[in-house]
C-alpha cells in the first residue's frame, strides 16, 4: 500500500514515497477498544503546538487517498529545540491501563550534512490525567513523562534517493490511570519526525462462555501483571460443579481456566449450552378398570434427540411420598394393582443420551369402583396378598436400608431391585425393577458387592475382580463398533495403534476421540492389561483427568475410547514450543495436573508413573492426567528401567524411597509432580540431562536436586524443593499444591521473583566452559544445543558468525535481528550471562 509524505522542513525538501508495511496482526484472543485512533477522525483533531513554529501538521493522504492527519518537526539544524504537540483530552472509559500505538518516521542525524551537532534521533512522549478538559493550561513541568521514543530504523539521505520511507511502530502503555480521562504530549528536542499516527487504546478479555460458565467482558486490570480473578456465571438449565472462574489478563487474554458448570439432568450440552427434551405435554387416558389405568402420550414437541425411553411416576392423590415410577420406551403403559375408586396423579418425562428432561404437567386419572359382587367372597386373596406383601416389602425395606443407608435418593444396586421385586409400587426415589439398566447408577453407588455411599468414592483396584471382564463392564460402557469412525494415527502405545477420530452416541452430536486399540494377536493377558487401563479410567470423573468414553469389546479390535486432546502429550508439546508461554499460563497447566492428582490421590489412587509424557494436553492448554494401568504401568514406559529388585521404575521421576524399596504412595506422586514441575518451567527438558540412572540415583540419594530451570519463579523452585524432601511425610499435598499455585495465580507479582542466576548456579557441580573457550565449536552448534537452532542463519546473516562476536550480543541486537519473542530473547541471553560468567550446569546440594 502506498502513501505519500510531504517533508516541507527537510533539507531537501523531498517529496518521497512510502512502502507502509502492512501490519497484518495475528488474531490474539483479546479486544482492543479505542478511545482514539487519529487516521479515522476526519475532522478537525484540535491538537495543540506551541511554539508555533514547532510541530506541524500537513495534510496526507492515506493509501485510499482519505485524508490523514500527520504532525511533523524537523528543526535539526537549530539548537535549544522544545517543540510540544498536545492532544485534545482523551477519555479512558473507565479503562485504568491504556495502551498508546505510535507510528512515525525519524531521520538518521549520522546521515546530516553538518546536522550532527544538534539533531537528535528520539522524542518524548507525555501524560496528564484530568477529569474533564478543563486541562489546557497544563504547565509543561506537569506533564508525566511516559517514555522517550526512538526509532528502530531510521531514514537516510539513501532512503530518500529511493523513495522510501521507514515506518515505525511503538507502542507504550500508562497506568493505573485514576480520573477520567487525559492528554497525551509529544515534545520534539530537536529531531526530524513526521508523526503519521496515534492509536490509544484499552484492552479487554471478551466475554466467552468456557465449561459452561459465560465470562463477561472484561476489562483488563491498571498493574501489566496484574490478574483480575472473575466468576463465570452458569449458563441457562446448568449447575455449578465446581465454581468457575477465569483469570483476565493485562494483555486481554483469559487464563486459567478453574472450575466448570454441568448441564442439569435432562440437559445435553450442545455448542456451549445446555438444551433438553422438552416435557410431555398431551397425556390421554385409555382403558380403565377398576386397578389399572392405561395411558398414552405423544413425543415431546422438541425431543432435542432420540429418546430412549419415558418415566412414568404416579402415586395416589395426596399420597405422593410414596410413589412408584415405570420406565417405557412405548408412548403407553398400563399402571396396575391400582386401589379401586381411587385418584391417581400421573407424570411422564422423556430421556434421551443426555438424561431426563423436566417432567410433564400432573395428569389425573381415577381407578373405576369397586362393584358390590366383586368386594363379595374374593376381596379375601387381595387381603391375603397384601398382608404377605406388606411383610416382605418390610422385611425387604430392613434389609435395604441395613445395606445401602441413603443411596435411595440415586438409585441403588440390587438393594433397590430386591424392594422392586417384593412390590414395584411402594419403591421410593430411586429403586425400581430396571435400575440395572443403568451402569452409571450402578457404577457410582453398588461396587462389587460393596454398598458405595455418594461423597466418599474410592477408587477399586480391578485386580480385586475375580472376572477382569466384569470390571471393565462396571466401569466402562460399551461401545457399538459402528459409532466409531477412525481418521489417523496418532501415537503408538504399548498394546496398539493410538489414533484420533470421531464418535457419534445416539441422540448426541458427533465429537472427537481418541482411539486406543488392541493389536491382533494379542494373549488374553494383554487383553485383560489393555482394558485393564479401562477400567481405572471409567472410575474417574475430573475436568485433570483423561475422560472415558468407552470400550469396545464385543467385537475386534477392542478399543479404548476416551477424550480427544489436541495438543497431545505435555513434554512433546512444550518442547515443539519453546519459550513461547507466559509463567501464569505455565502455572495454569501445573495448577490442573496438581487438581487432578489431588482427585486421584483423593480416590486413594496411586499413580506411580507421573510424568510430562503421561500428560494431556487440550487446545485450551488444559492439562489432564492419563496413563493409567495396573501391573503394565511401569512395563511400557520407555523411561522404566529395572532396579535392582526385579522391578521397572521410571528412575528419574520416582522417589528415593519408591525405587529404593517399592514404597509407591500419593508422596512418591509427590515427588513426581516436582518432577513434572521441573519438566514444565523447562519446557520439557530432560530430568538430569544425559547423566545415567545410576548416578542419578546417587546424586539423589546424597542429597543433590535439580537446578531451578532458567527463568524460573522463586516460589515455583522451592515448591519443586519441598516435593523432593527426602522425608516423605514433609511433602506437601496435593490439596496444599493446588492451594499455593491458586495463591500465585491470583497474585502474579508474587511470580516475579525469579531464581536468582548467580545462586542459581554457584553451587554446581559439573563444569561447563565459557564462551570461545571451545565449548561449542560454532554459533550453530550453540544455538541448536539452546534449541534456537532456527536463528542461526540470521546471526550468521547478521556477522555473528563466531562465539566470540555472539558474545558481546545485546538484548537490541536480538530484536534487531528479529528475535522477538521475549522468551527466546531470555533464552539466548540467559545462555549467553551463564557462559560469559563460565557458569557450571549441574545440581544443587540440598
Ligand atoms: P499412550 O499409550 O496413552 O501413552 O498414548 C500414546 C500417544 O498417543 C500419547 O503420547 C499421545 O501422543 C497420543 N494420545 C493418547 N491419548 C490421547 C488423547 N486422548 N488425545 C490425543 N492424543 C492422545
Amino acid at each position: 500500500t502506498k502513501s505519500y509524505c510531504n517533508f516541507p522542513h527537510h533539507p531537501n525538501h523531498e517529496i518521497f514515497t512510502e512502502i507502509y508495511k502492512t501490519y497484518t496482526l495475528p488474531v490474539f484472543f483479546f479486544l482492543s477498544v479505542n478511545l482514539l485512533d487519529s487516521r479515522t477522525v476526519m475532522g478537525d483533531l484540535g491538537w495543540i503546538a506551541y511554539p508555533k513554529n514547532g510541530w506541524e501538521e500537513i495534510g496526507e493522504v492515506d493509501e485510499n487517498y482519505a485524508p490523514i492527519h500527520t504532525y511533523q518537526v524537523c528543526k535539526v539544524m537549530e539548537q535549544n529545540q522544545n517543540n510540544w504537540l498536545l492532544t485534545s483530552w482523551i477519555s479512558n472509559e473507565g479503562a485504568s491501563r491504556i495502551f498508546i500505538e505510535l507510528k512515525f518516521t525519524l531521520r538518521d542525524c549520522n546521515s546530516l550534512p553538518g546536522g550532527l551537532g544538534t539533531c537528535k534521533e528520539t522524542f518524548n512522549m507525555y501524560y496528564f490525567e484530568s477529569d474533564d478538559e478543563d486541562g489546557r493550561n497544563i504547565r509543561e513541568n506537569q506533564y508525566i513523562k511516559i517514555d522517550t521514543i526512538a526509532a528502530d530504523e531510521s531514514f537516510t539521505e539513501l532512503d530518500l534517493g529511493d523513495r522510501v520511507m521507514k515506518l515505525n511502530t511503538e507502542v507504550r502503555d500508562v497506568g493505573p490511570l485514576t480520573k477520567k480521562g487525559f492528554y497525551l504530549a509529544f515534545q520534539d528536542v530537536g529531531a526530524c519526525i513526521a508523526l503519521v499516527s496515534v492509536r490509544v487504546y484499552y484492552k479487554k478479555c471478551p466475554s466467552v462462555i468456557r465449561n459452561l460458565a459465560r465470562f463477561p467482558d472484561t476489562i483488563t486490570g491498571a498493574d501489566s501483571s496484574q490478574l483480575l480473578e472473575v466468576s463465570g456465571v452458569c449458563v441457562n438449565h446448568s449447575v455449578t460443579d465446581e465454581a468457575p472462574k477465569m483469570h483476565c489478563s493485562a494483555e486481554g487474554e483469559w487464563l486459567v481456566p478453574i472450575g466448570k458448570c454441568l448441564c442439569k439432568a435432562g440437559y445435553e450440552e450442545k455448542n456451549n449450552t445446555c438444551q433438553a427434551p422438552s416435557p410431555v405435554s398431551s397425556v390421554k387416558k385409555g382403558k380403565i378398570t377398576k386397578n389399572s389405568i392405561s395411558l398414552s402420550w405423544q413425543e415431546p414437541d422438541r425431543p432435542n434427540g432420540i429418546i430412549l425411553e419415558y418415566e412414568i411416576k404416579y402415586f395416589e392423590k395426596d399420597q405422593e411420598t410414596s410413589y412408584t415410577i415405570i420406565k417405557s420406551k412405548e408412548t403407553t403403559i398400563t399402571a396396575d394393582g391400582l386401589k379401586p375408586g381411587s385418584a391417581y396423579v400421573f407424570q411422564i418425562r422423556a430421556r434421551t443420551a443426555a438424561g431426563y428432561g423436566g417432567f410433564s404437567r400432573r395428569f389425573e386419572f381415577e381407578t373405576s369402583p369397586v362393584s358390590v359382587a366383586a368386594s363379595s367372597d374374593q376381596s379375601q386373596i387381595p387381603i391375603i396378598v397384601v398382608s404377605v406383601t406388606v411383610g416382605v416389602i418390610l422385611l425387604a425395606v430392613v434389609i435395604g436400608f441395613l445395606l445401602s443407608g441413603s443411596c435411595c435418593d440415586h438409585g441403588c444396586g440390587w438393594a433397590s431391585s430386591l424392594r422392586a421385586v417384593a412390590y414395584p409400587s411402594l419403591i421410593w426415589r430411586c429403586g425400581y425393577s430396571k435400575a440395572k439398566q443403568d451402569p452409571e447408577e450402578e457404577k457410582m453407588h453398588f461396587h462389587n458387592g460393596h454398598i458405595k455411599l455418594p461423597g466418599v468414592r474410592t477408587y477399586i483396584d480391578p485386580h480385586t475382580y475375580e472376572d477382569p471382564n466384569q470390571a471393565v463392564h462396571e466401569f466402562a460402557k460399551e461401545i457399538e463398533a459402528s459409532c466409531i469412525t477412525i481418521e489417523r494415527v496418532i501415537g503408538a502405545g504399548e498394546f496398539g495403534e493410538v489414533c484420533s477420530g470421531r464418535l457419534k452416541l445416539q441422540g448426541k452430536r458427533e465429537f472427537p476421540v481418541a482411539i486406543k486399540t488392541l493389536k491382533v494377536g494379542y494373549t488374553e493377558k494383554q487383553r485383560r492389561d489393555f482394558l485393564g487401563e479401562a477400567s481405572i479410567m471409567g472410575q474417574f470423573d475430573h475436568p485433570n483427568i483423561i475422560h472415558l468414553e468407552g470400550v469396545v469389546t464385543k467385537s475386534k479390535p477392542v478399543m479404548i475410547v476416551t477424550e480427544y486432546m489436541e495438543n497431545g502429550s505435555l513434554d512433546t508439546f512444550l518442547k515443539k514450543n519453546d519459550g513461547q508461554f507466559t509463567v501464569i499460563q505455565l502455572v495454569g497447566m501445573l495448577r490442573g495436573i496438581a487438581s487432578g492428582m489431588k482427585y486421584l490421590s483423593d480416590m486413594g489412587y496411586v499413580h506411580r508413573d507421573l510424568a510430562a509424557r503421561n500428560i494431556l494436553i487440550n487446545s485450551n492448554l488444559v492439562c489432564k492426567v492419563s496413563d493409567f494401568g495396573l501391573s503394565r504401568v511401569l512395563e511400557d514406559d520407555p523411561e522404566a528401567a529395572y532396579t535392582t529388585r526385579g522391578g521397572k521404575i521410571p528412575i528419574r521421576w520416582t522417589a528415593p524411597e519408591a525405587i529404593a524399596f517399592r514404597k509407591f504412595t500419593s508422596a512418591s506422586d509427590v515427588w513426581s509432580y516436582g518432577i513434572v514441575m521441573w519438566e514444565v518451567m523447562s519446557y520439557g527438558e530432560r530430568p538430569y540431562w544425559e547423566m545415567t540412572n545410576q548416578d542419578v540415583i546417587k546424586a539423589v540419594e546424597e542429597g543433590y536436586r535439580l537446578p531451578s530451570p532458567m527463568d524460573c519463579p522463586a516460589a515455583l523452585y522451592q515448591l519443586m524443593l519441598d516435593c523432593w524432601q527426602k522425608d516423605r511425610n514433609s511433602r506437601p499435598k496435593f490439596d496444599e499444591i493446588v492451594s499455593m499455585l491458586d495463591k500465585l495465580i491470583r497474585n502474579p507479582s508474587s511470580l516475579k521473583t525469579l531464581v536468582n542466576a548467580s545462586s542459581r548456579v554457584s553451587n554446581l557441580l559439573v563444569e561447563h566452559s565459557p564462551v570461545g573457550s571451545g565449548a561449542y565449536r560454532s554459533v550453530g552448534e550453540w544455538l541448536e544445543a539452546i534449541k534456537m537452532g532456527r536463528y542461526t542463519e540470521i546471526f550468521m546473516e547478521n556477522g555473528y558468525s563466531s562465539m566470540d562476536s555472539v558474545a558481546q550480543v545485546t538484548l537490541e541486537d536480538l530484536r534487531r535481528l528479529g528475535v522477538t519473542l521475549v522468551g527466546h530473547q531470555k533464552k539466548i541471553m540467559n545462555s549467553l550471562q551463564e557462559m560469559k560468567v563460565q557458569l557450571v550446569n549441574g545440581m544443587v546440594p540440598l
